[in-house]
């Protein structure tokens, strides 16, 4: 059975445009030899320019996770004092994986829907002068909300010079981060979200400090450990046999992203994000995050009006008007849904995702 188009309206995967599928659908090649020697070129330094860095950077084969993964096992030891900031589920996600590491992981969570107030770390990192790490997600997907990276980046590296470690999955390369601008040590983020192709690709970046922390860390690695990543790059190669597919399509996609410019990418996310917010509230909906500034424009999550079955909702938006939603996650499961308005989109998609939620909503009860 094949899949139907529908409008997917997920925070990742999310549609990819017909040239990318048709690149998608190349020839495979020797991963050993030079039409890879040139992709990997290209792709790199592409990247580097959405990234908006001179730091090292790997494409590696696996989910936003492994990009995550990768970012802790090269840069940390057991026993390592790391500050997890977290609001939310990906947030909560990250510093499970420092813990199922052995990383001496401290939390600070923030109410769910609210940003990370940088003045918090900054007390943190000023009672315990023995953390060695900040991890922070940039975009919290699971509540719709961007955290002011800028600004807890001036703290953690401005102020306290710590490792700053970032979760951009569902961010970069749709609203403004310049890792070098912002000094963010470690940044990474994966291929199905903002890039407009599969999953199975992730990116990471990799400062200096990064690599002089890299030289002391000693957690176990071997498929992400990025010493060999960087061996096999001087060689414009990569360790290990990559998704080739996505990267033909990852080639198409940094294309037009950096014919279309970066201010105009994000200027077009910034207006879809108010377009999707307004449009929700015209419906007479609530949003989760209540702060208008740190609102993401990537996906909004909505609260789920009491009384109304969310379940009964989704399923009637897709198996009636075509509109795939996603839920709420972790303790937001049922109290929240939440729109993806990220990578291929247009206004003409989110239009038809507000026309069809009213239609729907008044038949369970809204
Ligand atoms: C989607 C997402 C992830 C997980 O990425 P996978 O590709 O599913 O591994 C991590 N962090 C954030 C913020 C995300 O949006």
């Amino acid at each position: 059975m094949r899949i139907q188009p529908h409008n997917l309206r997920t925070p990742g995967p999310t549609p990819i445009p017909d040239e990318i599928y048709e690149a998608m659908s190349d020839p495979m090649i020797n991963h050993r030899g030079p039409e890879f020697f040139e992709l990997i070129t290209e792709c790199t330094a592409m990247l580097k320019q959405v990234f908006m860095t001179d730091n090292d950077l790997f494409i590696l084969t696996s989910s936003g996770t492994g990009g995550l993964e990768a970012s802790v096992v090269n840069t940390l030891s057991p026993g390592d004092r790391v500050l997890a900031a977290s609001a939310g589920s990906f947030g909560d996600r990250f510093a499970d994986m420092l813990d199922a590491y052995g990383v001496d992981t401290q939390r600070i969570t923030f109410e769910w829907g609210e940003p990370i107030d940088p003045e918090a770390i900054r007390r943190a990192l000023r009672d315990d002068p023995e953390f060695k790490a900040v991890i922070v997600t940039h975009n919290e997907t699971s509540t719709g909300v961007t955290h002011d990276l800028q600004s807890i980046s001036s703290v953690v590296k401005g102020e306290f010079g710590k490792l700053l470690i970032v979760d951009a999955v569902s961010s970069l390369g749709c609203v403004p981060l310049p890792v070098d601008g912002w000094d963010c040590d470690v940044v990474a983020t994966g291929s199905q979200k903002g890039f407009m192709i599969p999953p199975g690709l992730a990116f990471i970046s990799f400062s200096n400090e990064a690599w002089e922390a890299q030289q002391s860390s000693t957690l176990p690695r071997f498929y992400f450990d990025l010493e060999e990543a960087k061996k096999y790059l001087e060689r414009k190669q990569t360790p290990w046999t990559p998704n080739l597919s996505a990267m033909y399509g990852l080639r198409v996609a940094l294309e037009n992203i950096l014919e279309e410019g970066l201010e105009g990418v994000f200027g077009r996310h910034a207006s879809i994000g108010q377009f999707t917010r307004d449009g929700v509230r015209a419906l007479g909906l609530e949003l989760l995050c209540a702060d208008e500034a740190r609102a993401s424009n990537t996906v909004t999550a909505i609260k789920m009006p009491a009384h109304i079955d969310g379940e009964q909702m989704m399923e009637l938006m897709r198996t009636e008007e075509n509109v795939v939603l996603a839920g709420g996650q972790g303790k937001l499961t049922g109290h929240i849904f939440r729109i993806g308005h990220l990578g291929y989109v247009t206004e003409d998609h989110i239009q038809e995702v507000l026309d069809a939620l009213g239609r729907v909503l008044p038949r369970v009860g809204f």
